[in-house]
């Protein structure tokens, strides 16, 4: 009898089965350039795609394959195509969907890089793109138009921690035949599974979670076999930005402890927002599992837990945010988010720096907000680091 096994077990097996000829329990790393043919007729039949196999890397690898099929399998999707970044990921599969004259609409607030690609789109290929309050479902439907190609939602978005409700999205863009991508980075399949929920396409910077120790830029994408057959023959292999073996091989050393790490940082992260929010230097506490957040029952309805980042804004100014990031000692005072450390930084002057300051006040980016991904660490450890920076500001609070 075939049992389906729980998430957390597909995690540690999936896709990563000792090796067949050796029975080494971790597969190796297939770290070759090409893939040298038996005779010209099997060379001739690969290039034809009349015999199954492999030609050369950036057309496919066995690492990477077996990579793109444990990710695949994470989030219910048919197949998956490894790239070199997140970055990698979202342009190619952005850049494949759209086409001179298409329009896309996209979280405001979205990654910054996203954003920037999605100028680069407008100014050079005529993509237009409207950015709006993907939380808001109204602005959503009033924003789609006829040249619609693709939803692009991120979701929660970050610093804000905005939820937007994938289902619903997800059949406002089929009933106008746009294709809806999903940005999961901070949820990985583990919390949130966009394509069960009707996403066509989810994109990954890997090496956030699902890398989780801060060694690898990477990126994924995953949906239907069809649409990334077309992403992988034409913008992964004609663009190029194809992963390393090695660092897919990292990759899948990283995942397979996914589980217990998300576990971890959803459970540290619950305990510092309440820690957040019962300190009298916060004045508020950004976090989808909080009940006061906004959209705290959708969180709850789409997210199995609300993940490991919280944004907070200290009492204050700038000033004393920056009292902050400077006082913290276990913290590290970093960008990224997802590995097993715990990272602070400051979204206004950091990640969301190239935001005009007007437009940035209005997002909430305010000088007074923190992010902090907060790490596997021992949660009493994390707080007494953020107390010992945070304690200071209380008696300016009180004064
Ligand atoms: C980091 C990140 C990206 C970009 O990924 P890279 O691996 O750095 O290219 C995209 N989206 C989100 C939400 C991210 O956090």
């Amino acid at each position: 009898m075939k049992r389906n096994w729980h998430m957390d077990t597909d995690l540690v097996h999936g896709s990563i089965q000792p090796c067949s000829q050796t029975g080494a329990i971790v597969p190796p790393i297939y770290q070759t350039s090409t893939f040298v043919f038996s005779d010209a007729e099997q060379g001739e039949q690969r290039f034809a795609g009349t015999e199954e196999g492999y030609i050369y890397t950036r057309l496919g690898n066995p690492t990477l394959a077996m990579l793109e099929d444990h990710i695949a399998q994470m989030e219910d999707a048919e197949a998956g195509v490894a790239f070199s970044s997140g970055m990698g990921a979202i342009s190619s599969v952005l850049i494949s969907l759209l086409a001179s004259g298409d329009h896309m609409l996209c979280s405001d607030g979205v990654y910054g890089c996203t954003y920037g690609l999605q100028s680069m789109l407008q100014e050079k290929f005529k993509v237009a793109t409207n950015y709006v309050d993907m939380s808001d479902l109204k602005q959503v439907e009033q924003a789609i138009k006829p040249e619609t190609k693709v939803i692009f939602v991120e979701t929660p978005i970050n610093p804000t921690m905005k939820i937007a409700d994938i289902a619903a999205i997800s059949r406002m863009a089929h009933q106008h035949g746009a294709v809806l991508v999903v940005d999961n980075t901070f949820c990985t399949g583990y919390l949130q599974k966009p394509i069960a929920l009707g996403a066509d396409i989810v994109v990954h910077s890997a090496t956030k979670y699902i890398g989780g120790h801060g060694d690898v830029i990477a990126g994924i994408a995953v949906g239907k076999q069809d649409m990334m057959e077309n992403i992988r023959q034409t913008t992964l292999k004609d663009i190029g930005g194809v992963l390393s073996p090695f660092d897919a091989w990292l990759l899948l050393r990283g995942v397979r402890t996914l589980a217990v790490r998300m576990d971890r940082h959803v459970q540290n992260a619950q305990r510092i927002a309440s820690y957040f929010q019962h300190h009298t230097a916060v004045q508020t506490v950004l976090y989808p599992g909080l009940s006061d957040h906004p959209q705290h029952e959708l969180a709850k309805r789409q997210m199995k837990a609300a993940g490991g980042v919280i944004s907070f804004r200290v009492c204050g100014g700038k000033e004393e945010a920056r009292h902050v990031l400077d006082s913290v000692k276990l913290c590290k005072l970093t960008v990224s988010l997802g590995e097993v450390s715990s990272l602070i930084q400051h979204p206004a002057t950091m990640t969301h720096a190239v935001i005009p300051a007007e437009r940035r006040q209005q997002m909430g980016i305010t000088d007074n907000l923190i992010r902090i991904a907060v790490g596997i660490e021992h949660v009493d450890d994390i707080i007494f680091d953020l107390e010992q920076a945070l304690h200071p500001l209380q008696q300016l609070a009180n004064r």
